[in-house]
């Protein structure tokens, strides 16, 4: 029961200037990563991610 999703955030996509941090598809905006990001990967997944990313430098360049 998903919604139809644009195929652009794929491995597929031409361009890459985007990468989804979780995965190795990419696209050519960030508005497709983030659509990408919502609708392919579960929350949890997400957190997870961010959890095990928080103690490198991502918070330093906050
Ligand atoms: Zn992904």
């Amino acid at each position: 029961m998903q919604a139809s999703i644009p195929q652009r955030a794929t491995e597929g996509a031409k361009s890459h200037t985007y990468g989804c941090p979780l995965c190795n598809c990419g696209a050519d905006s960030e508005d497709d990563i983030y659509c990408h990001l919502l609708v392919s990967h579960r929350k949890s997944a997400l957190v997870d991610a961010l959890l095990e990313r928080v103690d490198s430098d991502e918070l330093a360049r906050v």
